[in-house]
């Protein structure tokens, strides 16, 4: 179920034994149909044909099967909910929720296969977001995440231009709506945060937009990857350490309360003592409120994979330990 079926081939599947079915990321109605067995209301063409492709496995290969039921660049956006099917809010008892905005990446990270697996970027409609707010927030949810691979680049698929500043207005602006409705305490107002912020796309003005927005949490969540200008590059990430210094010093000047989370990639290909120094006194310096910290490893579809100069893995793993 989900990515990991994505990239797996017939000789993989067929080896397995007590596969039932095999359940693309997304696939709700596949999900409900898995769980109760019975006919659905929903549209259910998803697990005909993962039922029938498991027949037929070892004639059909299972890139064709994934292609034909939601081939990125189909009119049919299969893989993002559309706002008119059930949905259960699983998080809903701890009082948050995930919303998701769009599907798919179109930035080509090095280390990352997730656009191989789930395609370009499809963003839900600013009015079907919001139908989806107001749904949660008649649920009670009080804390909205939004999510997506990038949601920086919200909305470039639709309108050609990204329009996260634009739909986070109207969130807001739904927000203040219902509380003024439902007249509840201060301390019940429902809140939203932003998950994965790239400093490429979002400038100091952006920035400065967000400020203005009365329900939006001050946590930034800003997988940096890295500081090296070189390393930065070699990742394909899109954004260097002059404007990721003005970009963490605003947000700190802006946002008294910020909470800043990054995540970083130790031992990428050609990372040397002074790239990984550069790095230490990095996340020393701007007292990152979280930091993930991983270790780099060969993914057999990533392009980065073929890089030279791999760091050795005890290498690796003891600037792991030192960060
Ligand atoms: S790391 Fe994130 S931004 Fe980069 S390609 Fe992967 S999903 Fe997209």
């Amino acid at each position: 179920m989900g990515c990991y079926v994505s990239v797996k081939d017939d000789a993989f599947l067929s080896n397995l034994k007590n596969l039932s079915s095999i359940v693309p990321f997304m696939s709700y109605s596949v999900i409900e149909e898995l769980l109760f067995g019975k006919k659905s209301k929903l549209n259910l063409s998803a697990i005909v044909r993962a039922k029938q492709v498991h027949k037929e496995s070892k004639e059909k290969t299972l890139t064709r099967y994934l292609e034909s039921i939601a081939a990125p660049g189909k009119n049919e956006k299969a893989f993002v909910w559309k706002g008119d099917e059930v949905r259960a809010y699983i998080h809903a008892p701890f009082g948050y929720e995930y919303l998701k905005i769009a599907e798919g990446c179109d930035n080509n990270c090095t280390f990352c296969i997730i656009p191989t697996i789930r395609g370009r970027q499809q963003s839900r409609p600013i009015e079907d977001v919001i139908k989806e707010v107001k749904v949660m927030l008649g649920q009670g949810i009080q804390e909205i995440q939004i999510i997506s691979q990038d949601t920086t680049r919200y909305g470039t698929d639709l309108s050609g231009k990204p329009q996260l500043i634009e739909l986070l207005e109207k969130i807001d602006e739904t927000i203040s709506v219902f509380i003024q409705q439902s007249n509840i305490p201060t301390s019940q107002h429902p809140k939203y945060r932003v998950y994965y912020l790239y400093p490429d796309i979002m400038t100091l003005e952006h920035l400065e937009k967000l400020t203005q927005l009365k329900h939006f949490l001050p946590y930034f969540d800003i997988p940096f990857q890295h500081i090296s200008e070189h390393i930065l590059k070699k990742m394909g990430r899109h954004y260097n350490q002059k404007h990721i210094f003005s970009f963490l010093d605003t947000i700190r000047s802006s946002f008294p309360e910020s909470f800043i989370r990054t995540a970083c990639i130790i031992g990428f290909p050609g990372e040397t003592d002074t790239d990984f120094q550069e790095l230490c006194d990095f996340v020393i310096k701007y007292e990152f409120e979280s930091v993930g910290v991983f270790q780099y490893h060969d993914e057999p579809l990533a392009a980065s994979s073929s890089l030279p100069e791999k760091v050795a893995d005890e290498i690796a793993k003891n600037r792991v330990h030192i960060l």
